[in-house]
Protein backbone atom coordinates (compact mmCIF):
# COMPACT_ATOMS: atom_id res chain seq x y z
CA UNK A 1 0.00 0.00 0.00
CA UNK A 2 1.02 3.65 -0.39
CA UNK A 3 2.43 5.43 2.19
CA UNK A 4 2.79 8.80 0.63
CA UNK A 5 -0.34 10.12 2.47
CA UNK A 6 -0.23 12.74 4.96
CA UNK A 7 0.45 12.56 9.01
CA UNK A 8 -2.52 13.67 11.40
CA UNK A 9 -3.09 13.89 15.09
CA UNK A 10 -6.47 13.96 16.98
CA UNK A 11 -6.99 15.18 20.05
CA UNK A 12 -9.57 13.72 22.60
CA UNK A 13 -10.31 15.06 26.16
CA UNK A 14 -12.07 12.45 27.55
CA UNK A 15 -11.23 8.43 27.01
CA UNK A 16 -10.58 5.41 28.89
CA UNK A 17 -7.45 4.41 27.27
CA UNK A 18 -3.86 2.50 27.70
CA UNK A 19 -0.95 4.77 27.21
CA UNK A 20 2.46 3.92 25.74
CA UNK A 21 3.33 2.41 28.94
CA UNK A 22 0.38 0.42 28.42
CA UNK A 23 -1.41 2.11 32.20
CA UNK A 24 -4.69 2.35 32.00
CA UNK A 25 -5.86 5.47 31.79
CA UNK A 26 -9.34 6.84 33.56
CA UNK A 27 -11.73 9.35 31.35
CA UNK A 28 -7.82 10.99 30.20
CA UNK A 29 -7.35 13.31 27.65
CA UNK A 30 -5.20 11.59 24.62
CA UNK A 31 -3.66 12.28 21.67
CA UNK A 32 -3.63 9.68 18.48
CA UNK A 33 -1.31 10.64 15.56
CA UNK A 34 -2.52 8.51 12.08
CA UNK A 35 -0.91 8.33 8.49
CA UNK A 36 -3.78 9.26 5.66
CA UNK A 37 -3.60 7.38 2.30
CA UNK A 38 -2.74 8.76 -0.70
CA UNK A 39 -4.73 9.24 -3.36
CA UNK A 40 -3.73 6.20 -5.24
CA UNK A 41 -4.09 3.75 -2.45
CA UNK A 42 -7.15 4.74 -1.68
CA UNK A 43 -8.04 4.75 -5.12
CA UNK A 44 -6.87 0.74 -4.66
CA UNK A 45 -8.84 -0.12 -1.17
CA UNK A 46 -11.84 1.33 -3.75
CA UNK A 47 -10.89 -1.13 -6.57
CA UNK A 48 -11.19 -4.11 -4.55
CA UNK A 49 -14.04 -2.84 -2.34
CA UNK A 50 -15.40 -2.93 -5.82
CA UNK A 51 -13.87 -6.18 -7.03
CA UNK A 52 -14.74 -8.17 -4.35
CA UNK A 53 -18.34 -9.08 -4.48
CA UNK A 54 -17.79 -9.81 -8.51
CA UNK A 55 -15.41 -12.40 -7.10
CA UNK A 56 -17.36 -13.81 -4.63
CA UNK A 57 -20.41 -13.57 -6.94
CA UNK A 58 -18.59 -15.48 -9.52
CA UNK A 59 -17.64 -18.07 -6.75
CA UNK A 60 -20.88 -18.01 -5.83
CA UNK A 61 -22.18 -19.53 -9.12
CA UNK A 62 -20.86 -23.26 -8.11
CA UNK A 63 -21.75 -26.18 -10.63
CA UNK A 64 -22.82 -24.53 -13.53
CA UNK A 65 -26.69 -26.39 -14.24
CA UNK A 66 -29.88 -25.32 -16.33
CA UNK A 67 -30.66 -23.14 -12.93
CA UNK A 68 -27.71 -20.93 -12.87
CA UNK A 69 -29.22 -18.63 -15.30
CA UNK A 70 -29.66 -15.73 -13.05
CA UNK A 71 -26.21 -16.12 -11.28
CA UNK A 72 -24.51 -16.33 -14.14
CA UNK A 73 -26.03 -13.11 -15.59
CA UNK A 74 -26.08 -11.45 -12.63
CA UNK A 75 -21.99 -11.84 -11.98
CA UNK A 76 -21.68 -10.74 -15.58
CA UNK A 77 -23.72 -7.79 -15.15
CA UNK A 78 -21.61 -6.86 -11.86
CA UNK A 79 -18.53 -7.80 -13.91
CA UNK A 80 -19.28 -5.51 -17.08
CA UNK A 81 -19.83 -2.40 -14.61
CA UNK A 82 -16.24 -2.21 -13.21
CA UNK A 83 -13.73 0.05 -14.83
CA UNK A 84 -10.97 -2.05 -16.48
CA UNK A 85 -8.59 -1.37 -13.01
CA UNK A 86 -11.16 -3.02 -10.81
CA UNK A 87 -11.38 -5.98 -13.38
CA UNK A 88 -7.95 -6.48 -13.07
CA UNK A 89 -8.54 -7.67 -9.82
CA UNK A 90 -11.33 -10.01 -10.70
CA UNK A 91 -9.17 -13.19 -10.34
CA UNK A 92 -11.56 -15.38 -11.70
CA UNK A 93 -12.94 -13.78 -14.11
CA UNK A 94 -11.83 -16.55 -16.44
CA UNK A 95 -14.19 -18.93 -14.33
CA UNK A 96 -17.27 -16.43 -15.56
CA UNK A 97 -16.03 -17.50 -18.72
CA UNK A 98 -15.86 -20.97 -18.65
CA UNK A 99 -19.59 -21.12 -17.11
CA UNK A 100 -21.04 -19.16 -19.53
CA UNK A 101 -19.85 -21.38 -21.89
CA UNK A 102 -21.12 -24.32 -20.19
CA UNK A 103 -24.43 -22.62 -19.14
CA UNK A 104 -24.67 -22.14 -23.12
CA UNK A 105 -23.78 -25.75 -24.20
CA UNK A 106 -26.40 -26.72 -21.19
CA UNK A 107 -29.13 -25.15 -22.70
CA UNK A 108 -28.55 -25.47 -26.07
CA UNK A 109 -28.46 -29.85 -24.94
CA UNK A 110 -31.60 -29.42 -23.56
CA UNK A 111 -33.50 -27.50 -26.67
CA UNK A 112 -31.86 -30.24 -28.49
CA UNK A 113 -33.01 -32.81 -26.56
CA UNK A 114 -36.75 -31.18 -26.17
CA UNK A 115 -36.51 -30.78 -29.89
CA UNK A 116 -35.72 -34.67 -30.59
CA UNK A 117 -38.33 -35.46 -28.21
CA UNK A 118 -40.75 -33.29 -30.25
CA UNK A 119 -39.27 -34.87 -33.76
CA UNK A 120 -40.18 -38.49 -31.68
CA UNK A 121 -43.76 -37.62 -30.66
CA UNK A 122 -44.80 -36.15 -34.26
CA UNK A 123 -43.65 -39.34 -35.40
CA UNK A 124 -45.57 -41.36 -32.93
CA UNK A 125 -48.82 -39.27 -34.11
CA UNK A 126 -48.03 -39.48 -37.76
CA UNK A 127 -47.81 -43.90 -37.30
CA UNK A 128 -50.87 -43.52 -35.31
CA UNK A 129 -52.59 -41.95 -37.80
CA UNK A 130 -51.57 -44.28 -40.57
CA UNK A 131 -52.51 -47.02 -38.39
CA UNK A 132 -55.64 -45.93 -37.78
CA UNK A 133 -55.64 -45.29 -41.88
CA UNK A 134 -54.45 -48.58 -42.37
CA UNK A 135 -57.42 -50.05 -40.25
CA UNK A 136 -59.61 -48.47 -41.92
CA UNK A 137 -58.67 -49.38 -45.42
CA UNK A 138 -58.37 -53.17 -44.13
CA UNK A 139 -62.05 -53.01 -43.07
CA UNK A 140 -63.47 -51.68 -45.82
CA UNK A 141 -61.79 -54.34 -47.55
CA UNK A 142 -63.33 -56.63 -45.50
CA UNK A 143 -66.67 -55.13 -45.59
CA UNK A 144 -66.67 -55.46 -49.49
CA UNK A 145 -65.65 -59.20 -49.00
CA UNK A 146 -68.35 -60.04 -46.96
CA UNK A 147 -70.81 -58.10 -49.08
CA UNK A 148 -69.39 -59.84 -52.37
CA UNK A 149 -69.57 -63.48 -50.13
CA UNK A 150 -73.07 -62.77 -49.22
CA UNK A 151 -73.69 -61.66 -53.16
CA UNK A 152 -72.50 -65.21 -54.05
CA UNK A 153 -74.16 -67.30 -51.31
CA UNK A 154 -77.36 -65.53 -52.38
CA UNK A 155 -76.36 -66.19 -55.65
CA UNK A 156 -75.46 -69.92 -55.09
CA UNK A 157 -78.72 -70.47 -52.97
CA UNK A 158 -80.75 -69.15 -56.47
CA UNK A 159 -78.86 -71.42 -58.51
CA UNK A 160 -79.41 -74.52 -56.00
CA UNK A 161 -82.91 -73.55 -55.64
CA UNK A 162 -83.61 -73.83 -59.25
CA UNK A 163 -81.52 -76.73 -59.30
CA UNK A 164 -84.04 -78.46 -56.85
CA UNK A 165 -86.69 -77.28 -58.94
CA UNK A 166 -85.22 -79.24 -62.28
CA UNK A 167 -84.67 -82.41 -59.83
CA UNK A 168 -88.26 -83.09 -59.44
CA UNK A 169 -88.59 -83.25 -63.54
CA UNK A 170 -84.65 -84.63 -64.03
CA UNK A 171 -83.62 -86.51 -61.54
CA UNK A 172 -81.13 -88.64 -63.72
CA UNK A 173 -79.68 -85.77 -65.14
CA UNK A 174 -78.87 -83.66 -61.65
CA UNK A 175 -77.80 -86.72 -59.95
CA UNK A 176 -75.26 -87.98 -62.67
CA UNK A 177 -73.08 -84.91 -62.12
CA UNK A 178 -71.85 -86.47 -58.56
CA UNK A 179 -69.07 -88.06 -58.58
CA UNK A 180 -70.61 -90.95 -55.97
CA UNK A 181 -74.03 -89.83 -56.91
CA UNK A 182 -77.13 -92.17 -57.70
CA UNK A 183 -75.35 -93.21 -61.17
CA UNK A 184 -71.91 -94.36 -60.02
CA UNK A 185 -71.41 -98.19 -60.36
CA UNK A 186 -71.30 -99.66 -57.61
CA UNK A 187 -70.97 -103.80 -55.83
CA UNK A 188 -72.33 -105.65 -53.17
CA UNK A 189 -73.72 -109.51 -52.69
CA UNK A 190 -76.74 -110.67 -51.65
CA UNK A 191 -76.08 -111.07 -47.87
CA UNK A 192 -73.91 -108.63 -47.01
CA UNK A 193 -74.78 -105.08 -45.33
CA UNK A 194 -72.78 -102.83 -47.63
CA UNK A 195 -72.44 -101.57 -51.06
CA UNK A 196 -68.39 -100.86 -52.26
CA UNK A 197 -66.85 -98.97 -54.91
CA UNK A 198 -63.94 -101.35 -55.31
CA UNK A 199 -64.86 -104.77 -56.47
CA UNK A 200 -61.41 -106.07 -55.06
CA UNK A 201 -62.49 -104.72 -51.55
CA UNK A 202 -60.73 -107.06 -49.04
CA UNK A 203 -64.61 -107.80 -47.48
CA UNK A 204 -65.49 -109.26 -50.50
CA UNK A 205 -62.52 -111.45 -51.28
CA UNK A 206 -64.40 -114.77 -49.91
CA UNK A 207 -67.98 -113.90 -51.87
CA UNK A 208 -68.48 -115.42 -55.41
CA UNK A 209 -71.79 -114.10 -56.28
CA UNK A 210 -70.58 -110.37 -56.38
CA UNK A 211 -73.26 -107.80 -58.19
CA UNK A 212 -72.81 -104.97 -59.45
CA UNK A 213 -74.74 -101.72 -60.87
CA UNK A 214 -75.49 -98.24 -60.76
CA UNK A 215 -76.37 -96.89 -57.08
CA UNK A 216 -79.84 -96.48 -58.10
CA UNK A 217 -80.15 -99.80 -58.22
CA UNK A 218 -78.40 -101.16 -54.97
CA UNK A 219 -80.59 -102.37 -52.68
CA UNK A 220 -77.81 -101.92 -49.70
CA UNK A 221 -77.60 -98.39 -47.66
CA UNK A 222 -74.38 -99.35 -45.75
CA UNK A 223 -71.41 -97.81 -47.41
CA UNK A 224 -68.48 -99.93 -47.10
CA UNK A 225 -66.22 -98.58 -44.28
CA UNK A 226 -62.79 -100.18 -45.92
CA UNK A 227 -63.15 -99.32 -49.79
CA UNK A 228 -65.96 -96.22 -50.07
CA UNK A 229 -65.04 -92.99 -49.64
ZN1 LIG B 1 -65.61 -102.51 -49.53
Amino acid sequence: MNQDGQVKTVKIDNLDHFDKGQNFQKNAPVEITYRTLSDAARTEQANHAAADPVIAAINGIGDVSLDSESKIADARKAYDQLTDDQKALVSNADVLTRDEAAFTAAKEEKERQAAEAERQAQEETAKAQKAKEDAAIAQKAQEEATQRQQAAQSHEQQKSTASAQNGSWNDDHTTNDRSKGQGSIVYWTENGKSYHSNPHCRSLARSKNIHSGPMSACPKSDPCNICYH
